[in-house]
């Protein structure tokens, strides 16, 4: 379920830049269909405590933070899934959305951007996002381009570095920039009062490999940063709502942050011996890894790339 899902996620931004490509392709709102049927799913709501929710549904996981005046939301998934998503939150508060924070600029975290700037909401985010979604992206495995987002979708609260405070009545969000991890525009947000850690993309807890987004400032020393901070950030009863797959435990991110260690580890030492991409594919240095953590052999390979190129951004 959880495999398919990401596949699914993936397809539709990838099967979106196609149709970009070619205008001849039936209607705009097809290349999504064939691959996820929007009515089927449902949004799960999971009650962290103390007023804070984990929003399941299709895409990058969301949180909801309820204050005495307003919600602070992380992440949107998809803009067919707003109406959906909007209900899901009115079952649990019926006050605003007055912040939603992009984790990143990906398609499955900010696909509703538009949809809650519409009724109100500020969008809030690390400012490459917003750089990034105005121009439109290229994706660095496939080469599928990202069209170019419109100006209501874009964040209207941006910051560069360090963190920032988001609050509604009662909550508190703390906001920090990780350089270079998923991307180059990663955010995690912590709600203290919850204890509850927000990661995007820059975690998982599919027991697969990640994503590293290199040619958009993905850095897999910097994913390996972001998950020191969170192992740093939080003890044995901290609740993490990563970008994927089920709520994760402290002992989940410690063997994620294992296994980028290792991937790092032995193909930072191929790249320092002056190996092409090509010859460190084809040495297979995560045989072993990928046993437990690729889905198939193009997401093994595809990882490998993502790890060497971490090494070669401009
Ligand atoms: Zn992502």
């Amino acid at each position: 379920m959880k495999r398919i899902a990401l596949i699914a996620a993936s397809a539709v931004v990838f099967a979106g830049a196609a149709s970009a490509q070619q205008p001849a392709t039936p209607p705009a709102a097809a290349p999504a269909a064939p691959f996820i049927d929007w009515d089927k799913i449902q949004i799960k709501t999971t009650n962290l405590g103390n007023n804070t929710y984990m929003l399941e549904g299709q895409g990058g996981n969301i949180t909801i933070a309820v204050g005495t005046d307003g919600i602070i939301m992380v992440d949107g998934q998809f803009a067919p899934l707003s109406a959906k998503i909007k209900a899901a939150i009115a079952a649990i508060s019926p006050l605003p959305v007055k912040y939603l924070v992009n984790t990143h600029f990906h398609g499955d975290h900010t696909g509703g951007n538009e949809n809650f700037a519409k009724d109100g909401a500020i969008i809030v985010a690390q400012d490459n996002i917003r750089t990034r979604l105005a121009a439109g992206t290229k994706n660095g495995i496939t080469g599928a381009m990202a069209a170019p987002r419109p100006a209501e979708a874009l964040p209207k609260e941006t910051y560069i570095g360090g963190t920032k405070t988001l609050q509604v009545g009662g909550r508190t969000a703390v906001l920090t920039h990780v350089t270079n991890a998923h991307t180059d525009g990663d955010t995690w947000v912590y709600f203290a009062d919850a204890n509850v850690l927000c990661t995007g993309d820059t975690s998982n807890n599919t027991k697969r490999y990640q994503t590293i987004d290199f040619a958009n400032g993905g850095d897999i020393r910097g994913m390996i940063a972001a998950n020191e901070a969170y192992l740093k950030a939080s003890n044995d009863d901290t609740k993490i709502v990563v970008g994927h797959g089920p709520l994760a435990k402290k002992s989940d991110v410690a063997e994620f942050h294992a296994m980028l260690v290792t991937a790092r580890d032995r193909i930072e030492k191929l790249v320092n011996e002056g190996k092409s991409e090509a010859e460190v594919v084809a040495a297979r240095p995560l045989a072993g890894l990928d046993a437990k953590w690729a889905a198939n052999d193009a997401a093994a390979i595809a990882f490998t790339r993502m790890v060497y190129n971490s090494f070669k951004r401009s």
